[in-house]
């Protein structure tokens, strides 16, 4: 049984879905103006390993999963303009960028990449059985979603009316009802991309975009939607009141699943910051799998603080792990990896799950371990590749089949934060089901090791001494 944290229900609950044989699963893709920076990385290798894991349980063909692709925007137009050409120029260079980078991270290209500009009708559809319910009004070329209209709004972010004013950042617009009414569609100027409409010509807002596309690709009602913390208010808000009033109030998602942040230690990446790291410059110096595999280093639900120390570390480890498995002359033993598996199906608990794969490897190798990495999308390459791979400082210029067995590549001191993120987990765990003994061992073990655990109001934090 896979558990899953259900931000609707703010609570873990069992995932049982509508229909094993047709689960269905969408998440808000990129808007592609831009390069995309290792946040935008995460809700990609996120919700691939949880693709993963799904059609482990319930079958290869059991799952309808689903990527949308923002290619109308605003900010889409603005770089068009800017480079004088047709936004298709844009967002067709950037989607490959994109897939490309993606794919280096081991992420599976999803079963269905809708485009917005492709699917304009549905959008038109909805957005007319909107203003036929009264949910929707037209106002100077404009469409607007009529907040007050629905009783329901609020019900995933849970704010109150105050809060969600002062969140839909509001612009004067003095055709809105309301001030928390929202787009649905905007008229465009001559010369700007757009279609024919009942109200004239013009373009989607954002939000109504993956309304549409669920409803067209997976139904009305879907297992799972899933997206960064920062969709929560006002994009998932909106999608949610959208189709639950075009569609006589029937749920759009089962589950609400949002991955955290990436932040750069203490600030939070962004481009107004320039701080900004893409997965196509770390690249040039790591495998793909080394910045997945940093990536699935913490709960998908925590934040994520990414360091160079992080990415040294996870290298450091994935070598080890290659070389438990792979190293000629190991001999082969039967390893029990329902632990690594049991993790994540417990809310995809990639931290706890890794330990576990570190644990069993060195027990002894055998096809199961690489069948539970590639759970996590791990252990996938080459391993002659990966080993010719790496700088001849850290293999010591040794060649195949004598790859020394211990020790680590990176020199790094005490145990790496994937394991003390691990432990924090396994910690947590334990103290969830009362078993405080356990819980005590741990904190005792890691202080041996000069780590020094906190326990704080928003969870535990770590410190080395
Ligand atoms: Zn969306």
């Amino acid at each position: 049984m896979i558990r899953l944290y259900d931000t609707m229900t703010r609570e873990k609950r069992p995932f049982v879905p509508l229909n094993p044989q047709r689960i269905t699963m969408y998440v808000c893709g990129p808007t592609v103006y831009g390069r995309a920076h290792i946040g935008n990385a995460r809700p990609a290798v996120v919700f691939d390993t949880l693709a993963r894991l799904i059609r482990h349980e319930f079958g290869d063909n059991s799952l309808v999963y689903a990527r949308n692709v923002t290619d109308v925007d605003d900010k889409i137009i603005a770089s068009a303009e800017a480079e004088g050409v047709d936004p298709s120029v844009i967002t067709e260079r950037y989607e490959r960028f994109y897939l490309e980078d993606m794919g280096a991270l081991g992420v599976s290209p999803p079963d269905i990449a809708p485009h917005a500009t492709q699917e304009i009708p549905a959008m038109i559809a909805m957005i007319a059985t909107l203003v036929e319910h009264g949910n929707a009004y037209e106002a100077e070329g404009h469409v607007l979603f009529s907040v007050p209209s629905d009783p329901h709004y609020g019900v995933l972010s849970k704010r109150d009316r105050e809060a969600m004013i002062a969140g839909a950042r509001v612009e004067v617009a003095p055709y809105k009802r309301d001030p928390a009414d929202f787009v649905l569609w905007k008229p465009s100027a001559d010369g700007v991309i757009g279609w024919d409409s009942p109200w004239g010509r013009g373009r989607p807002g954002w939000h109504i975009e993956c309304s549409a596309m669920i409803r067209a690709h997976l139904g009305e009602t879907i297992d799972i939607h899933g997206g960064g913390l920062d969709l929560i208010f006002p994009h998932h808000e909106n999608e949610i009141a959208q189709s639950r009033c075009a569609h006589g109030g029937l749920p759009l998602a089962r589950f609400w699943v949002h991955n955290g942040f990436v932040d750069m230690g203490a600030e939070k990446m962004s481009k107004s910051l320039g701080n900004i790291i893409t997965p196509n410059e770390l690249l040039e110096r790591y495998d793909g799998e080394v910045l997945r595999f940093s990536l699935l280093s913490a709960h998908y639900r925590q934040p994520l603080s990414w360091t160079e120390e992080l990415v040294k570390q996870s290298k450091a480890t994935l070598d080890r792990l290659y070389r438990s498995i792979f190293l000629p002359g190991r001999a082969k033993r039967e390893v029990d990896i329902d632990p690594v598996i049991e993790a994540l199906k417990d809310d995809l608990n990639t931290p706890l799950a890794i330990s576990r794969l570190v644990e069993v490897s060195k027990i002894g190798r055998n096809e199961n371990i690489i069948e539970a990495a590639a759970l996590l999308g791990l252990l996938q390459r080459d391993p002659q590749q990966w080993f010719k791979g790496q700088s001849p400082r850290s293999v010591g210029g040794v060649v195949k089949g004598q790859i020394p067995l211990s020790g680590s590549a990176t020199g790094s001191v005490g145990p790496s934060e994937v394991g003390i993120e691990a432990r924090i987990a396994e910690r947590a765990e334990a103290k969830a089901n009362r078993d405080f003994a356990t819980a005590d061992r741990i904190r005792d073990e890691l202080k041996a090791e000069g780590i020094v655990l906190e326990d704080g109001p928003s969870g535990t934090t770590w410190r080395r001494e």
